[in-house]
């Protein structure tokens, strides 16, 4: 660096240090003169107690002191502060000796200095100093930035799921002390998915943001607010009761719920809230269990309509608990063969006789007597275990119908249906799982029909090809509970499926006198099924009335109370009707 261009600054001092007296002055005058301020020492010893008081930013230590080496002094002072540069000064005499201990330092000078020389040497050590400290701020800021981005959500700017994580744990050791409750509040925005793909992602960033902002200003600062993921928050508060952290719910529902105009267009967003709070039923809450509590809560807010708070309670903990306990009773029966299939026949209704069975699945539950799915395929499909589940259903159904087979007891024609669940279709080895049972168990494909809700088609996407598979395969597969859920003609003559069944609440219309447009539906259905080529089976079938009212309209095969329960073993119609069913010519 030029030295008339250098410009010293505040707290720049140089120690120079040499027993020569004369040779000090003359230093520290040229120092002076292009403003750098310095103190001198003549020994060791004082240059120590001077580097003590004044922190110089650069040393110039002559080689040779009477109470010591200048190198052993260069080290020390070194040794006490690194961030300072060292200048030996060294004769011709003694270069060689010193010119080893020289170059672990910054810079060297050979007596007889001259004054512009000098004032380079140590002007270049002041800025470099000077680079070296610039530089030590940039990696602590950096390093503060990047500490910053790790606990903090990039969008918002609120601390993210680590750092939420550490605050709860901090506030949750905090009330411990005061007897303070903590609450910890989950926030879902409703509908916010329909913002993103109506106005698009910019749209809904500067929706959360906007959000995320009203969180923050409506909460205090001791509270936490945090982004949890997509468009959930969490805020964490001390409160004295439940009814305090009810009260802040409700604010910040008002606060989300007014309107944001962006790009001239007006956006109404509302938020459900569920809320935990510690000491409410369970004592010491981690704060897992908090915030899976409010997760539940939160659920339950959005089930009951959106846009309000749900406080959990112990009603919730007692339905988490029996969830928890269906869950892990199903692990188990699963390994130590608490699972059953019950038959129900399915019949030709014209001769009563036998043409099928649908294999429905029962779980004997230690303690609580035989249960129906109803009671747990929900948590099976929440948890996975309809999976596992599935394959079992599939595996005895196929075992018992081989061994039914090889007893003689079923007919050429006679089918097994089994239903199967939306999760077990999405899976693309299903098709091959399906081969391998039917070719473990000896069973050709035409005898086994699989019965997918009518429901688990809805957003089914992918598994379309699965059900071609399967359908190439030769299984059949019909829709169940036709009627009950979306209906969609399309999939009728889309998909690639070989029948309907009837929901049981159109059957249950039949055969009773009233203007009920139910049966002109069933009807309907069964002409446009026929001229799809399609099979149609009315399910729920309870009465005689029933039966010939389908009968009456075209439909050949039924289930249902009125011709055989649910039974275990081999399915038995209840009765052999033909003599009673009102006979009519077949239309094919
Ligand atoms: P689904 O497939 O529609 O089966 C018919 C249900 O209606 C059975 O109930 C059956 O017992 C009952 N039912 C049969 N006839 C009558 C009748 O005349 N009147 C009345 N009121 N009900 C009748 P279940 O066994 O409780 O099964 C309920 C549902 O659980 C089944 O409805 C099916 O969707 C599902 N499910 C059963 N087993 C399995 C399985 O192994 N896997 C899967 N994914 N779902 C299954
Ligand atoms: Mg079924
Ligand atoms: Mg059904």
């Amino acid at each position: 660096m030029n030295p008339s261009a250098f410009v010293p600054e505040d707290g720049e001092v140089v120690l120079v240090v040499d027993d020569n007296e004369s040779l000090r002055e003359s230093l520290s005058e040229v120092l002076k003169s292009a403003g750098i301020r310095s103190v001198d020492a003549g020994s060791a010893h004082d240059a120590l107690r001077l580097q003590a008081i004044h922190l110089p930013t650069v040393a110039v230590v002559d080689y040779r002191l009477p109470d010591g080496s200048g190198i052993e002094l260069a080290h020390t002072i070194k040794e006490r502060n690194p961030d300072t540069s060292v200048i030996i000064l060294t004769g011709f005499a003694t270069l060689d000796t010193a010119v080893d201990a020289v170059g672990q330092f910054d810079a060297y000078l050979i007596k007889p200095v001259a004054p512009q020389m000098f004032i380079r040497t140590v002007v270049n050590a002041l800025a470099h100093r000077r680079l070296v400290a610039e530089n030590g701020r940039l990696v602590e800021r950096l390093e503060q930035v990047n500490a910053y981005q790790a606990l903090h959500d990039p969008l918002t700017g609120l601390p993210n799921r680590a750092l939420l994580d550490d605050r709860l744990r901090q506030a949750l050791a905090g009330c411990q002390r005061t007897g303070l409750s903590v609450a910890v509040l989950f926030i879902d925005l409703d509908e916010f998915k329909v913002v993103n793909d109506l106005f698009g992602h910019q749209v809904g960033d500067h929706l959360l943001r906007n959000m995320a902002k009203r969180l923050a200003d409506s909460c205090r600062q001791s509270d936490s607010v945090a982004r949890f993921g997509g468009d959930e928050f969490i805020v964490v508060c001390p409160v004295k009761v439940s009814a305090d952290a009810c009260r802040i719910a409700a604010h910040l529902l008002e606060t989300l719920a007014e309107p944001t105009t962006i790009e001239g267009v007006e956006h109404h967003i509302t938020g459900s809230i569920g809320i935990a709070v510690t000491g409410s039923g369970a004592p010491q809450q981690s704060a897992e269990t908090l915030l899976r509590d409010a997760d539940t809560a939160m659920y339950r807010a959005k089930e009951a309509g959106r846009a309000r708070w749900e406080l959990f309670d112990n009603a919730m903990r007692a339905r988490v608990m029996d969830r928890f306990e269906i869950e892990r009773g199903l692990r188990n029966a699963l390994e130590d063969g608490g699972l059953a299939n019950a038959y129900q026949p399915l019949v030709d209704i014209q001769s009563g006789s036998l043409v099928g069975a649908e294999a429905l699945v029962r779980w004997d539950r230690a303690g609580h007597g035989t249960l129906l799915p109803g009671s747990f395929l929900d948590v099976a499909e929440d948890s996975g275990l309809i999976v596992p589940i599935g394959t079992w259903v599939l595996d005895k159904a196929l075992s018992d119908l081989a061994q039914w087979k090889a007893e003689g007891t079923v007919a050429e024609r006679f089918r097994l249906w089994v239903n199967i669940s939306p999760y077990q279709i999405t899976v693309p080895q299903f098709p091959g799982l399906v081969r391998d049972l039917l070719d473990a168990h000896g069973v050709e494909p035409e005898s086994l029909g699989l019965e997918i809700l009518e429901q688990a088609l809805v957003d089914m996407g992918a598994s379309v090809k699965v059900l071609w598979e399967l359908r190439e395969m030769g299984v059949s597969l019909n829709l169940d509970d036709f009627g009950a859920g979306h209906s969609n003609l399309s999939w009728l003559r889309e998909l690639p499926i070989t029948g309907i069944k009837i929901d049981r609440q159109f059957v249950a219309g039949l055969g009773v006198q009233g203007n009920d447009r139910g049966p002109a539906i069933v009807s309907g259905l069964i002409k446009l099924c026929e001229a799809l080529g399609l099979v149609v089976i009315g399910e729920g079938v309870e009465t005689e009335a029933q039966a010939n009212a389908l009968s009456s309209m075209g439909c050949q095969l039924a289930q249902g109370y009125y011709f055989g329960y649910p039974e275990r073993g081999f399915p038995i119609p209840r009765l052999r009707h033909t003599d009673r069913v009102e006979t009519r010519t077949p239309s094919t």
